[in-house]
C-alpha cells in the first residue's frame, strides 16, 4: 500500500494505542487511518492473551505436542575444533516445516482463532512463512489465503504447490516488481477490506505495531529455551550469541533470552550479497538509514529520494530491504551490532556444516556460521551460540548450481 510508504512530516500520536508502539526512536505505526482499527483491536487481543494462562498454555501444547519444541541445542565439536572456538547450534532447522517461523504463525492463527476470526491471510517471498501459515491453518481448521508476488510464484514453484496441498488459496500478485514487497501491500489492503473476518499474519518482526512486539513475542521461545539449555547442560553463558537477520525475527527471539545477561554480546548478520560496495546486498545497518516502510520507522535501503533499493542476497529470507525496528533500537543502544557476511561466505559456511556437522542448513542460517567462520581467529576459546534459524533442503536448487560454478 503505497501511502504507508509517505513518512508524515510529524510522526502520529496514536493515543489510541495501550502499549508503546516505539523501539526508541524507531517502529510506530505508520499506517492509513483505514488500518488503525483493526490494529487497535490486534493490540488489545495480544494484551489480553498474554495474560491468559488458558491461551499459553495451549500454544505451549501446540509447540510440544505439534512443532517438535523444545528444538535441541546441539554442540558443533568438529565445527569447534576446526575454528577454535567452543561453538553451540539451537536448532530451529529441527522445527516442523524447516524453520522458526512456525512458532509465530502457530502464535498468530491461534490467536485469530480465539479472536473469532474465520480466515488467515498472509504474504510470502519465498514460500516459507506462507508454507508456516498454510500449515498453522491446516491444524487449526482455518481459511487461510496467501498473496505471492509472481515472479516468486515462478521461482519458488515447490512453496507453491506445498501451500496448495495444505489447503490454502494462493493468490499470485501480478503488478509491481511481483515480489515480497508487493505482496505485502496486497495482503494489507485485504485485511482492511475485511477486518471483521480475517487476520493478517505478518510473518517477520516488522510492520507497523503491534506486530513487531506480537511476532517477537512468539519467537522468544527460541531464546528462553537455548538460555536454560546453555545453563544445563552448556556450561553456561556463552561469550557470543550469532543470528541471521532479515526481517529480524529469529534473531531477536533468540536475542531476548539473553538482553539481561550483559556480558553476552549479540550479533546479527545480515546479507552482504555481492558485498557493500556493490551495492548488491540486503544490510540495511551498512548501506540505509532510517526511513517508513510497511507502517514503521527503521533502518531502509532506500535512494536520496526515499525510493526504496533493490536489495539482494543469495538467501531469498534476508533479501528484504527493511530491518525490523527492535534491531534498530538494539544497534542504535549499543546492546547489540549488526556485521555481514557475503554470498560466497554463506555458500562456504553451508558447505563447512555439510562436511563437518552433518547439517544442511539454510542458506539464511549459513550467514550467521560464516560470520563466525571469518571472526574464528579473534575469538579463540570463546563460547558461541549460532541460532540456525533453519534446514538447508530448499536451497538445494541454489547451492548445486553455483557450486558447480565455483569448481
Ligand atoms: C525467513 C527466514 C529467515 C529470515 O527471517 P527473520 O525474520 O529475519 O528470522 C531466516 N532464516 C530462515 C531459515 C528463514 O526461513
Amino acid at each position: 500500500m503505497d501511502e504507508i510508504r509517505v513518512r508524515p512530516a510529524e510522526p502520529p500520536s496514536h493515543g489510541v494505542m495501550e502499549t508503546n508502539p516505539r523501539f526508541g526512536e524507531f517502529g510506530g505505526v505508520f499506517a492509513p487511518e483505514t488500518l488503525m482499527a483493526p490494529l487497535v483491536e490486534l493490540e488489545r487481543a495480544w494484551i489480553e492473551f498474554q495474560q491468559d494462562k488458558g491461551f499459553r498454555q495451549e500454544i505451549h501444547r501446540l509447540l510440544r505436542a505439534y512443532a517438535g519444541r523444545p528444538t535441541a541445542l546441539s554442540p558443533a565439536a568438529r565445527l569447534s575444533e576446526r575454528l577454535g572456538c567452543e561453538i553451540w547450534l539451537k536448532r530451529e532447522d529441527l522445527l516442523h516445516t524447516g524453520a522458526h517461523k512456525l512458532n509465530n504463525t502457530l502464535g498468530q492463527c491461534l490467536m485469530a482463532k480465539r479472536m473469532g476470526k474465520k480466515r488467515i491471510l498472509a504474504e510470502t517471498g519465498a514460500g516459507q512463512h506462507g508454507v508456516a501459515t498454510a500449515t498453522a491453518c491446516a491444524l487449526l481448521g482455518l481459511e487461510c489465503r496467501i498473496y505471492m508476488g509472481a515472479k516468486d510464484a515462478q521461482r519458488q514453484r515447490p512453496n507453491l504447490l506445498r501451500m496448495r496441498l495444505l489447503g490454502a488459496q494462493v493468490e499470485v500478485v501480478r503488478h509491481g516488481q511481483r515480489t515480497l514487497k508487493d505482496a505485502i501491500n496486497e495482503a494489507m489492503r485485504a485485511w482492511v477490506g475485511d477486518p471483521q473476518n480475517s487476520h493478517y499474519v505478518l510473518g517477520s518482526a516488522l510492520g507497523p505495531h503491534p506486530f513487531p512486539r506480537i511476532v517477537a513475542g512468539f519467537q522468544e521461545v527460541i531464546g528462553r529455551e537455548a538460555r536454560r539449555q546453555m545453563m544445563d547442560w552448556g556450561g553456561g553463558l556463552p561469550n557470543k550469541v550469532v543470528a541471521c537477520v532479515g526481517g529480524g525475527s529469529n534473531a531477536i527471539g533468540v536475542f531476548r533470552g539473553f538482553l539481561d545477561d550483559e556480558d553476552v554480546e549479540l550479533i546479527g548478520v545480515e546479507a552482504g550479497g555481492h558485498g557493500i560496495p556493490s551495492d548488491k546486498h540486503a544490510a540495511r545497518f551498512q548501506g540505509g538509514w532510517p526511513g517508513v516502510l510497511h507502517g514503521c520507522y527503521t533502518w531502509l535501503l532506500q535512494d536520496e529520494d526515499g525510493q526504496i533499493r533493490p536489495t539482494h542476497s543469495i538467501s531469498a529470507g534476508l533479501d528484504y530491504p527493511a530491518v525490523g525496528p527492535e534491531h534498530a533500537e538494539l544497534q542504535a543502544n549499543g546492546r547489540a551490532r549488526y556485521e555481514w557476511a557475503d554470498d560466497r561466505e554463506a555458500l562456504k559456511a553451508f558447505a563447512m556444516m555439510a562436511e563437518l556437522e552433518g547439517i544442511l542448513p539454510a542458506l539464511e542460517s549459513s550467514h550467521a556460521v560464516a560470520w563466525v567462520i571469518r571472526e574464528a581467529e579473534a575469538m579463540q576459546g570463546q563460547k558461541i551460540l549460532i541460532n540456525l534459524s533453519g534446514r538447508g533442503d530448499k536451497d538445494m536448487d541454489t547451492v548445486a548450481g553455483l557450486m558447480e560454478m565455483d569448481s
